[in-house]
């Protein structure tokens, strides 16, 4: 029998992994290399499956799916912040009347977890309640004065098809929200809110809460784990498989043993953990971007920079119409087009980002001035 928790392990990387070949494998960066060629059989095996499961079910069904589909992923809906519901207090129901007993034996305290879930909800809730910097009529002049043009990836003259607004630099139109955000991070279904200049740092809170909540209740349920391994002497007992098969105690046993002794404590466990890392990962990544005043949006078109790359690409050839291609997307005779493309195509490892002004103005910039 395969062990639950190598299931567990492998089902968290194949996930992962398929997400990044998904999502990156469309890009330059990857485009022809073997994860571009595995996001191309991938989704021509996807088409195949999708066809024959077209012509298996009745239209309506699949009508239904799509619209289904469509909702949760293309428009503004609450299902992921139900989800986020769900966990809290699902999370909070296991920790309370499975967790608490043993407090008294392990000497913990218990108002802790209380505090940061309070912290972590409050994070949440003005997060997707305020307003991440919408640019309308009314405000369109104050966030114009906000940030320079870089002259690459932000002009001085371009309009929001949508909005009929000039965009001020750093903004971007999120499609699901309809509205061009200021300073635009990222569209995040957690909190069903763009994440852009007036509500980045409650975001910031948001995941930094949320790792600090998971780890915390991580610990404390190893501690009880380890508390009931001592105290019920599972080290030094044997175990019986249904063929009758003796076993003495190993961390596979064990582990089997508290899934099916303790198992709501165990789904507690390994979601905790899961998410701790993730949002440890993710906290960490966004640490990095205030670090060097980016945000994911930038971040996205200096690593994976194939939209610039194919809009140069296609200007007719010729020194003079390229001039025209820079004058055209930098909004500015002094940029040289030559430099321009020798920017773009070198990884963000290798350039200076444009508005970093080092690490203390950058971190005053985006945790207080905004
Ligand atoms: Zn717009
Ligand atoms: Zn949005």
């Amino acid at each position: 029998m395969m062990d639950f928790l190598l299931m567990a392990f492998l089902y968290t990387v194949s996930f992962v992994t398929i997400s990044y070949i998904v999502i990156a494998g469309k890009y330059e960066y990857h485009r022809n290399g073997w994860i571009g060629l595995m996001r191309r059989n991938l989704l021509s095996a996807m088409y195949l499956a999708g066809s024959a499961f077209e012509r298996c079910v009745p239209v309506s069904i699949i009508r239904g799916i799509s619209n289904i589909t469509n909702y949760i992923l293309f428009t503004r809906n609450p299902c992921v912040q139900l989800l986020y519901g769900f966990l809290v207090i699902g999370g909070s129901s296991i920790y309370t009347f499975k967790v608490i007993p043993f407090f008294d034996k392990i000497n913990a305290f218990s108002v802790v977890e209380y505090v940061f879930i309070a912290i972590n909800v409050t994070f949440f809730w003005i997060c997707s309640t305020k307003d991440p910097g919408a640019i309308t009529a009314a405000h369109h002049a104050e966030y114009m004065k906000d940030y320079e043009p870089d002259g690459v990836y932000y002009s001085t003259a371009q309009e929001c098809y949508t909005c009929k607004l000039v965009k001020p630099a750093r903004s971007k139109h999120c499609s699901i929200c309809d509205v061009c955000i200021s300073r635009f991070d990222h569209h995040c279904s957690w909190v069903n809110n763009c994440i852009g200049k007036r509500n980045y740092k409650l975001f910031l809170g948001f995941i930094i809460s949320t790792a600090i909540l998971c780890l915390y209740t991580t610990f404390v349920v190893t501690v009880v784990f380890a508390y009931i391994v001592v105290s019920d002497g599972l080290m030094t007992m044997k175990y019986v498989d249904l063929d009758g098969r003796h076993y003495t105690a190993s961390i596979r046993i064990l582990t089997q043993y508290l899934l099916v002794h303790y198992p709501l404590l165990a789904i507690l466990f390994l979601t905790v953990s899961l998410f701790g890392l993730a949002m440890s990962g993710f906290s960490l990544f966004h640490f990095y971007l205030v670090l060097t005043n980016q945000t994911t949006n930038e971040f996205c078109k200096r690593f994976f920079p194939a939209k610039h790359r194919i809009r140069l690409s296609r200007q007719p050839r010729g020194h003079g119409s390229r001039n025209k291609v820079a004058k055209r997307r930098t909004g500015t005779d002094k940029h040289d087009p030559a430099q321009v493309t020798q920017k773009i195509t070198e990884t963000p490892w290798q350039i200076s980002t444009p508005y970093n002004k080092g690490v203390w103005k950058n971190i005053r910039e985006v945790l207080i001035q905004t």
